[in-house]
């Protein structure tokens, strides 16, 4: 530990990124990406900008992209924030919205970087347990009493469950004292309509709602997310950027992330195959003999009673197959496996097969 370092940083844990392997020739179903690759439109556009264009600095708005995105969602051009990922919209609510001197609430299983934004900005959080099969129960929050907000992932990771709502509009409605934010990185795969909040953002000034573009556009290699709420708590989310000089995004995640925002059919088309995929995911898996969480995302989270989940997860490495397993109190008998493509989920029902064939 160098002496130098602030206490802040003493207590951090650093991410290890030991899901992200190098090996060629993996099935991997570990980090939710989408086996299918963005709209064709996104190369045309990032080709159109190369050369010259990279002459110049971005757009610090962001303004194309930000019309792109209301035009899409139906709210105002000044109730968008974007962000590099999710995860730099995420940091920037934690601080500039989240921060109030009393406990942020979320579930205790839920997006493991939420209680790192809060080491990170001294932030005090409770974790609300989820009820035995997985929900969030939102009379928890509501009785909860004073807070300095609420966020959860809607659907949940790695859960999948999805949240009505009806129960996300009671919690904004009974919680009016601090915010409520949304983290909808998986809603596209929630079914027809897809489940968003964005349209109870205009009755509700404490709700805030975070997507991202590497989900359901595949573009978990660009960066691109975004926050949507009314126009004060985008100003707040400003403030924090453009105080921190933060990076706005490139040229070329702009008019990439703008051509995939635009290609509705792409978007139609793959996010229904990945819903499809699921479904016959889940009924393989529980001809298998696994407990299966119906799932609102693009993963499913299930165990089976009978099979160590650390022990599954290694016999399928063993094959090259890489799912996500958690080594956290209450799940560490599940795995969480990302939707593939049909020849990916194939290759996994056929490996489990045989590992609980000849382990059976
Ligand atoms: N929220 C949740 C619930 C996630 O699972 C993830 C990615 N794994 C993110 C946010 C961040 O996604 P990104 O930074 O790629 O937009």
């Amino acid at each position: 530990m160098n002496p130098y370092w602030s206490e802040t940083v003493r207590k951090l844990t650093p991410y290890v990124p030991g899901e992200q392997p190098k090996l060629a020739n993996l099935v991997k179903l570990n980090t939710n990406e989408n086996p299918y690759g963005p709209s064709p439109r996104v190369a045309q556009a990032m080709a159109a900008e190369m050369g010259d264009r990279l002459r110049l600095y971005p757009d610090p708005d962001s303004s194309a992209l930000k019309q792109a995105i209301a035009r899409h969602h139906g709210v105002g051009v000044d109730q968008v924030f974007v962000g590099n990922g999710s995860d730099e919209v995420l940091a920037h609510v934690f601080l500039g919205l989240l921060k109030h001197g009393r406990p942020v609430l979320f579930p205790d299983i839920t997006y493991s970087f939420y209680p790192v934004y809060c080491g990170l900005y001294d932030i005090d959080y409770a974790a609300i347990p989820l009820t035995p099969d997985f929900t969030i129960r939102t009379d928890d929050y509501l009785d909860y009493g004073s807070n300095g907000g609420i966020i959860f992932p809607n659907p949940n990771a790695p859960t999948g469950r999805l949240l009505p709502l009806g129960e996300v509009e009671r919690l904004a409605t009974g919680n009016p004292g601090s915010l409520v934010v949304i983290d909808e990185a998986y809603v596209d795969f929630g079914g027809t309509p897809i489940p968003t909040a964005i349209p109870l953002i205009e009755r509700h000034a404490n709700l805030l709602v975070v997507q991202t573009l590497s989900k359901s556009r595949s573009l978990a290699g660009l960066r691109v997310g975004f926050a949507i709420g009314q126009k004060g708590l985008i100003e707040g989310l400003d403030r924090v950027k453009n105080s921190f000089n933060s990076y706005p995004l490139d040229r070329l995640a702009c008019v990439g992330a703008v051509a995939a925002m635009e290609d509705d059919e792409h978007f139609e088309h793959t996010r229904q195959a990945v819903i499809s995929s699921r479904e016959i995911l889940a009924r393989n898996l529980v001809e298998l003999g696994f407990e299966v969480l119906p799932s609102a995302a693009n993963f499913l989270f299930a165990r089976h009673p009978q099979r160590d989940a650390a022990q599954l997860a290694q016999a399928l490495r063993a094959q090259s197959i890489i799912v996500r397993h958690f080594r956290q109190p209450r799940i560490d008998q599940h795995l969480r496996i990302t939707i593939g493509t049909d020849a990916q989920c194939v290759a996994l029902t056929t490996a489990l097969r045989d590992i609980l064939a000849s382990s059976g």
